[in-house]
């Protein structure tokens, strides 16, 4: 995705009041998400969530003519767990092993299938030949071997080949061949995430933490904050090394991955820029002086509480508590 559409265009609050399950909110705040950008004359031609069913069929109904498209890391997470619970069941432990790369694997079909869904799908499950050590085959369309350099028979490999047809590879081949998750697969040939998406969660934790809680106006401007410092630094490039020998060379952190239990590397990016802040700061100090005039939000009709049933008296559910406990 281009810095442009990793932007947060959502400039208010998209306010889910109404009592409803967190399910049906998701797709609530989407369709009214969807609706403001309508009213912004914002046109969306592709868009990529993940694999929520309310929203897949929103998306079918509603706007049939935007490209749909899945989150790459949504489903490969699926994925892994799936291979995990799997690998728990007696004699299938040994996909355990393979999860990191098949998982991998899914990344790696989406973005080389320029865009193909035939190949993306005949690429991800030649993962099925690849882990019985099998690295060519004629059952494909388009995709006939592995793409890795060859492997000898004396080569060490990790994790080690499942035998073909055994219950371990059985059972891998049931998850990775399972035609609800080959037919959601079609829809990562354009191999979108929604990285962006993430980064931008993290900004709102930092401006509107989950433990504190805050009035209308506070937190419409704590998201306006974190809409703009996202959108201030979406699209950083990678930091280099600025001298010495390495000058020009791109920098890397070390990191120990809770998730894969492995030491991994991750590219540093460029600091972040704030100095959006001294523009707030000069409209606060000319809006204080009375230099310049903002309105304050309109504070929506938002209900007191989220539940579904009027509160009883604090009498009476007093004498709910000393009845249970069989005390007059
Ligand atoms: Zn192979």
């Amino acid at each position: 995705m281009d810095t442009e559409t990793e932007k947060i265009y959502v400039s208010e609050l998209v306010q889910v009041t109404e009592t409803t399950s967190s399910v049906a909110m998701e797709k609530l705040g989407f369709q009214r998400c969807m609706e403001k950008l309508k009213a912004c004359n914002v046109t969306v031609d592709l868009i990529a969530t993940d694999r929520h069913c309310g929203i897949r069929a929103l998306m079918k109904k509603e706007y049939p003519n935007i490209d749909h498209h899945f989150d790459v890391w949504h489903l490969s997470k699926t994925l892994q767990k799936t291979l995990l619970a799997k690998s728990k069941t007696k004699s299938c432990e040994q996909p355990a092993s393979w999860i990191q790369a098949v998982s991998n694997h899914l990344w790696w079909s989406a973005h080389t299938c320029d865009k193909d869904p035939e190949l993306l799908l005949e690429k991800f499950s030649s993962v099925v030949y690849h882990t019985a050590n099998i690295h060519s085959w004629d059952t494909c369309n388009k995709f006939h071997r592995c793409e890795h350099p060859p492997i000898r028979e004396d080569d060490e490999v990790e994790p080690a080949w499942l035998k073909l047809d055994s219950p371990a590879h059985n059972a891998l081949k049931d998850i990775v061949m399972d035609k609800r998750l080959l037919k959601d697969i079609r829809f990562l040939n354009r191999s979108c995430h929604t990285g962006s998406q993430e980064v931008f969660h993290g900004a709102m934790l930092k401006y509107c933490p989950k433990r504190q809680e805050f009035d209308f106006p506070n937190m419409l401007a704590r998201t306006q904050l974190a809409i703009i410092d996202h959108n201030e630094n979406s699209g950083r490039q990678q930091a280099v090394v600025r001298k010495g020998h390495k000058k020009g060379q791109k920098r890397y952190n070390v990191v120990f991955s809770k998730a894969s239990k492995k030491w991994v590397i991750k590219p540093i990016y460029e600091a972040k820029e704030y100095s959006f802040i001294y523009d707030l700061l000069m409209n606060a100090v000319a809006m204080k002086i009375g230099h310049l005039h903002v309105l304050p939000p309109v504070k929506k009709d938002l209900p007191q509480n989220i539940a579904r049933v009027p509160k009883p008296s604090k009498a009476e559910l007093v004498n709910t508590l000393k009845a249970r406990f069989g005390k007059s």
